[in-house]
């Protein structure tokens, strides 16, 4: 009802509670009414074929993602135009742009009936808050509002706590108090969920699976953080379990496999077979990593094991939401390491993804470097046509050079427009060592502050290489025919750059656009253009002889060229306090979780009495659901925290402490004395040692060194990172 009538929705409803239909009944309606199209947001593009062809037979559907060619998305879009389909699917990727696409396949608003309203799948994928957050989720409602004129939007998840519903319904521009309208249960009642602290856990994933209570189920999940140990253990149970188990005897095909392993490092065939054999009833157990069972239809799954503990609630709940779709009593069962060896394991990913200041200083220079904007030479006459319109009244120019705080001097006057910029996205990553996402994190920080200190545009290639077969003569035609080529080699012979005998030339097309005042589609129009122009063919047949490549796909945005080194500054401390704030919350979720876990966990797997299992089993279930529905308790709680982190690292106690310290200084000093021909920053040395790849320090390659790779992971990363950075500066 509130779909239908135009308003705004949050709907977090538990896994198989029936989410789609809130937004297929609508879109089927709307259609019905006024043949307009309803836009639906999944970022599973994997499975977006499946979506399809998964709707009820009244509902048309088609998608769009970057995986698709030109031809095949004309194709779709002509459907959408003639009024054919209820849903248009698409993934965030084709909406925003993002790397492998190039730029954005968006339709463009003429080309598409009236959109009904926006449905946005997993809508905790816009908050940063949320256990998933993905960069792109953040300019998507801005770009359907901006760009396609959408004004109803329906948010569905599964997973959301009052934080983040209130994040998300800000973000889709839903009225908080009213427009979370549907929320349930985390955990459905039909799960009976377990945690124990077994000392031996292969064993006791054995005799779990052997039990009473996993022991007659033929479709069960076993979930490992790492891919490794997915391959050990389904060896481990293949060994174990071979012959001891007999089927139930209504198995619709007979079992082929008892159990396989599964994560995204597998080839693209391989993850197929495991996982069709699975659907299909042929595997029993699949071990897999989280990668496993995104947007899983199986209903008859009726056992999740969790082999290490996962990274917050939001992922509990969502993965052993697998378990039980059909309604039938199912098992979930979580081992907790006792030595708490898994929270180092996850704390692990958490500090794979921040970055330290003096990155962030770097990446802010780049983005924001100077420009030409204050100086009279560049423009003369925008510059005082701009002035002539800000000027501000005479008495308030008074006050300003009395010394009085006016909201003149307050907010700088600036001349500068914004520049268009390319951002290369493999030379930065390199360059920075962080991974693509992570620079795009920082960048829509920058763009969503208050002050707007860029705009984003989709990505772009920004390099431009252009070759004349026919010499330096050939060239020198070009200019003439060509004002960009013209403008270009007018700046170099300004910079003292001569190309008076060069037959090819590479630039910077985003930047050269921007100092013309040209947009860059069309800067890149006219240089595709000389590859056919008449006027510089050399001799017969179609082609010039000219030709015009571009590469480096590139981070595209308008960003300021003038800031001061105290807005840069302030920049900077604002990027580097949202990455300590993000780094925060997730180790505080991480230590939430783990409470929770140990204060509800049996000392072994079992068996144990009916009733203690259903008690500690609705005692968990509590904890979830005060997480997930209440507000947290409030600011105590995390210095609460702390202390007791700090008390865990005291129990080293002083002496110890000095003692391991300086056997870590001796590793990093042998690290070094290996690798002496490379530059580590301290973050890199600790990374490496906590068993972190990065981009320029893959795992394939570091973590061979098995003297090294992982050897500290129970030692405080960013202590760790402090005594290599002392090391390092007194190797210099
Ligand atoms: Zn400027």
């Amino acid at each position: 009802m509130r779909i239908l009538s135009g308003l705004s929705t949050l709907v977090v409803l538990s896994t198989g509670m029936g989410k789609s239909l809130c937004y297929q009944l609508p879109a089927y309606l709307y259609h019905k009414r006024s043949k307009c199209v309803t836009l639906v947001v999944s970022p599973l593009v994997s499975l977006m074929d499946d979506q399809v062809s998964g709707l009820p037979p009244c509902l048309k559907a088609v998608c769009i993602h970057s995986n698709m060619t030109k031809a095949q998305r004309e194709a779709v879009m002509e459907k959408v135009r003639q009024g054919e389909v209820q849903v248009l699917l698409l993934s965030p990727e084709a909406l925003v742009g993002g790397s492998g696409s190039g730029s954005s396949c968006l339709p463009s608003t003429d080309r598409l009936p009236a959109v009904a309203f926006a449905c946005i799948d997993e809508a905790h994928c816009v908050s940063e808050w949320s256990h998933n957050f993905r960069p792109c989720y953040l300019r998507l409602c801005q770009i359907l509002r901006d760009r396609l004129g959408v004004r109803c939007f329906l948010g569905l998840t599964a997973t959301a706590t009052p934080a983040t519903a209130r994040d998300v319904a800000q973000h889709l521009g839903i009225p908080a108090e009213e427009g979370i309208a549907v929320r349930s249960a985390a955990v459905p009642p039909n799960l009976r969920l377990s945690v124990s602290m077994d000392r031996d856990r292969d064993q006791a994933l054995i005799s779990l699976l052997r039990g009473e209570r996993f022991g007659c189920l033929d479709s069960i999940i076993v979930y490992c953080t790492r891919r490794e140990e997915t391959a050990r253990v389904a060896a481990l149970i293949r060994t174990c379990l071979h012959a001891t188990w007999i089927p139930k005897k209504n198995l619709r095909r007979p079992l082929k496999w008892i159990a396989d392993a599964y994560h995204a490092g597998l080839s693209a065939a391989e993850r197929r077979r495991v996982q069709n054999s699975f659907m299909s009833g042929q595997l029993r157990v699949v071990v897999a990593t989280v990668a496993f069972g995104m947007g899983l239809d199986k209903s008859d799954v009726h056992g999740v094991v969790h082999y290490n503990m996962p990274k917050n609630f939001e992922s509990y709940v969502q993965e052993i939401g697998r378990a039980g779709r059909d309604g039938e009593p199912a098992h979930c069962h979580l081992f907790l390491d006792p030595e708490g060896g898994d929270l180092h394991e996850l704390r692990r990913h958490i500090y794979g993804d921040t970055v330290d200041f003096f990155t962030i200083k770097k990446l802010v220079q780049k983005v924001f470097s100077p420009c030409k904007c204050g100086t009279a030479s560049e423009t003369p006459g925008r510059r005082q046509g701009e002035e002539g319109a800000e000027d501000p009244a005479p008495e308030e120019e008074e006050e300003e050079e009395d010394g009085g705080v006016t909201r003149w001097s307050e907010q700088r006057r600036r001349v500068c427009y914004k520049h268009e910029r390319a951002i290369p996205i493999q030379q930065t990553v390199e360059s920075l060592d962080i991974r693509e996402e992570g620079i795009e994190t920082l960048l829509c920080y920058l763009e969503l502050h208050p002050q707007r200190w860029l705009d984003l545009l989709p990505p772009t290639y920004s390099s431009c290489r252009l070759l004349c077969y026919g010499g330096p003569r050939q060239l020198r035609a070009v200019a003439r025919s060509s004002p960009p080529i013209a403008v270009f080699l007018a700046r170099e012979r300004l910079a003292g750059r001569d190309h008076s005998h060069a037959s090819s030339l590479e630039f910077d097309v985003v930047s050269l656009s921007d100092s013309m005042g040209w947009e860059v589609a069309l800067v890149k129009r006219a240089l595709r253009q000389l590859q056919w122009d008449p006027r510089l063919r050399q001799g017969t047949g179609g082609k010039s002889g000219v030709l015009v490549e571009f590469g480096d796909l590139s981070f595209h945005l308008r960003a300021y060229g003038d800031l001061t080194d105290q807005e840069l500054d302030s920049v900077c401390d604002f990027l580097h306090r949202r990455v300590v704030a993000r780094e925060k919350t997730a180790l505080g979720q991480l230590r939430t979780c783990f409470q929770a876990f140990r204060s509800v966990a049996f000392q072994t797997c079992g068996p144990h009495p009916e009733e203690e299992e259903e008690e500690k089993s609705s005692c968990l279930k509590a904890l979830l659901n005060d997480y997930f529905e209440k507000e947290p308790a409030g600011e105590q709680a995390e210095p609460a925290c702390e202390e007791e982190e700090e008390e865990e690292e005291e129990d080293l106690g002083d002496a110890k402490l000095r003692e391991r310290e300086s056997q870590i200084r001796a590793d990093i000093r042998h690290f070094l004395a290996i690798r002496q021909d490379e530059k580590f920053s301290g973050r890199a040395v600790a990374r490496i040692f906590h068993g972190i790849g990065s981009p320029c320090f893959p795992a394939q390659i570091y973590g061979r060194d098995r003297r090294f790779w992982r050897k500290y992971l129970s030692f405080d990363f960013h202590r760790l990172a402090r005594l290599a950075t002392e090391e390092i500066l007194a190797s210099r």
